[in-house]
């Protein structure tokens, strides 16, 4: 059966050529008779696979001894518990900006755990259409956090902010990470859930300076402390095992692809090709977002109608076009257009689009 082109907001698309090593390494890895879920993770040969995964991180990044690479558990969502149990300094207050469900999220569970948190700013007057371009952040903070890509209303932070030296930049890049190079010092703490760019979901991939990690308040919970699974090169308990081993086959494959340059180029033309069918469309198609701001990574539109939209969701089907429905929060349409997302899928609905117009406009 032929794969279909798969805009699924996460867990999402995975290079083929990753899939078919993954397949081949299956049944028997590297002659050993058995599968890397199968495995010890305390062997010789799942140390080599962890570690290369590591590495790779740091490669692609560029990244020195000053950072750390760490694969946690619970998802981006335990992140948003994890940053301000660790970092929420005392006497401190913890800033966001609030660009959408992502940062609200957390945002909560920050004030969940009584910590003292001020919005630096927010753009909900418009319901999430654009990136803040001014902040105001407390007199004394312990870090901003901001989620450099908005996965629910697809608007993304084109410029990596700059704030006054000293204060630690924490970011949700869950669904742009590894798309795009970055001025990757500028942040001093970096989670993505792998299920987007990286991988399968499992793992969540956490870079940290060790700066801030030396900072990290005493007296956590163990699973909740950095440090606890940075002295252990994320081995505290078992990892993760077989997401970690499939974000090292990806990372690979960005690095053959030619590195983040590469991929960007590759997001720019998937994006464009859609983005241009919206703006051609003479409100056919409604991106939902200021144009300076869209996401190359998750492509939000509506149409006339709840109906129209269904049917194009069901034509697109028809077409071998899946996962082409906006969150259920906000409905309308969502075309996710990850770094694994091949061009000519992007091509083929944007093809589909302009033909889909031509029939119900
Ligand atoms: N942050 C962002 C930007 C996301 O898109 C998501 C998931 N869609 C999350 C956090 C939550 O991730 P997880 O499901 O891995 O907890």
């Amino acid at each position: 059966m032929e794969r279909v082109h798969n805009f699924n907001a996460g867990p999402a698309v995975l290079p083929e050529e990753v899939l078919r090593e993954a397949q081949a390494d299956l049944f028997n890895y590297k002659g050993m008779g058995l599968s890397v879920m199968e495995m010890s993770h305390r062997s010789k040969e799942y140390q080599a696979i962890i570690d290369e995964t590591h590495a790779t991180v740091k490669r692609i990044y560029g990244l020195g001894d000053d950072y750390d690479v760490l694969f946690l558990q619970g998802g981006a969502s335990m992140q948003f518990l994890m940053v301000p149990l660790n970092f929420a300094f005392e006497g401190k207050e913890v800033n966001y900006i609030n660009t959408g469900q992502w940062s609200k999220k957390a945002i909560a569970e920050a004030k969940k755990i009584g910590k003292n948190v001020h919005v630096a700013a927010t753009s909900e007057d418009r319901n999430f259409a654009y990136i803040p371009k001014t902040w105001k952040l407390s007199d004394n903070p312990a870090y901003l956090h901001i989620t450099t890509n908005n996965t629910i209303f697809g608007t993304e932070w084109k410029k990596d902010p700059d704030i006054p030296a000293g204060i630690p930049l924490i970011a949700d890049m869950s669904s742009n990470f590894m798309s795009k190079p970055i001025e990757v010092k500028k942040y001093d703490l970096i989670y993505a859930g792998a299920q987007k760019n990286v991988g399968p979901a499992g793992a969540v991939v956490v870079i940290i300076k060790k700066s801030l990690l030396e900072k990290a308040n005493p007296g956590l919970p163990t699973m909740l402390d950095y440090n606890t699974h940075a002295k252990k090169g994320s081995m505290f308990n078992t990892p993760p095992c077989w997401t970690i081993y499939m974000i090292g086959l990806v990372l690979k494959w960005v690095e053959s692809f030619g590195g983040l340059a590469m991929v960007e180029k590759n997001n720019i033309a998937k994006a464009d090709y859609i983005y241009k069918v919206i703006d051609e469309s003479n409100g056919f198609y409604k991106g939902t977002v200021d144009k300076e701001d869209r996401s190359l990574m998750n492509i939000t539109f509506r149409m006339e109608s709840e109906e129209l939209e269904a049917l194009f969701i069901s034509e697109a089907k028809k077409q071998g076009m899946i996962g082409l429905k906006g969150h259920r929060d906000v409905g309308g349409c969502r075309a996710s257009t990850y770094n694994s997302l091949p061009l000519p899928a992007a091509k083929a609905l944007s093809e589909f689009m302009r033909e889909f117009q031509k029939k119900n406009g």
